[in-house]
């Protein structure tokens, strides 16, 4: 049986929302520490939702404890949906199909591993027309650390596939830190360039795969079974 699992990146990687999110920030910012901020320079490429918070209360001059730091996440997530329409984002190229192929194929498990809060991911993926490929998926809720994500996530393949194999596990996403986070759990990383870092940036991280952007589905899936196996990366 040959079991793949595509752990998925969201921002970068499935889709751009056009830095939409830094309204939902400049909302919480305002609501929950009272201060008026431009986000619109905010460095976000790679930074799980909690370590953004954290950066944010630290800013406005307050002790980032997990009660501050969880009532800005809550507000921010309300904000969302509202911020995601002021932006035209997009759903990378190759994402659908890529996702609708591994929807028919028995042996692909795509989850997502994102340092988005759920309800941050969700109101993304609705959005974007892409909840429906995703029943479950590690978030950054309850942790700023991307590689407790990542272990997180892994504990997800593992409870379907026991005995998944390393080799057959693939992070897929755009930053050095999703390219870490995979070597974090001893898995591959496909690596799209679609986000703020270049091919090159990527490749000096020496990553499994690395794309301009993602490929047809026949293209990937080729890649994946026929490399999948092998002892590369
Ligand atoms: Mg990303």
């Amino acid at each position: 049986m040959a079991d793949i699992a595509l752990l998925w990146d969201i921002d970068g990687t499935l889709l751009h929302t056009g830095r939409a999110g830094i309204f939902a920030l400049e909302d919480a910012a305002r609501d929950v520490l009272g201060v008026y901020v431009d986000f619109s320079e905010l460095s976000t490429a790679g930074l799980t939702d909690v370590e953004i918070a954290v950066g944010i209360v630290r800013q406005a001059g307050r002790v980032p404890d997990s009660e501050i730091v969880d009532r800005f996440l809550r507000v921010y997530e309300r904000h969302l949906p509202m911020a995601l329409p002021k932006r035209k984002g997009e759903v990378l190229p190759g994402v659908k199909e890529i996702l609708d192929r591994s929807l028919q194929r028995e042996d692909v498990f795509s989850i997502l591993l994102t340092g988005n809060t759920h309800a941050g991911a969700q109101a993304k993926l609705s959005y974007y027309g892409l909840s429906h490929y995703f029943s479950d998926g590690a978030f950054s809720d309850g942790t700023p650390d991307r590689r407790s994500i990542a272990r997180r996530a892994l504990d997800l393949v593992r409870g379907r596939w026991p005995n998944v194999g390393l080799n057959r596990v693939f992070v897929i996403g755009d930053t050095p830190h999703d390219i870490h986070c995979a070597n974090a759990i001893g898995v591959r990383t496909i690596a799209v360039a679609t986000g703020q870092y270049g091919e090159s940036d990527l490749r000096a991280l020496n990553p499994w795969w690395v794309l301009p952007s993602l490929p047809s589905q026949d293209v990937f899936f080729r890649h994946i079974v026929d490399g999948g196996h092998g002892d590369r990366g």
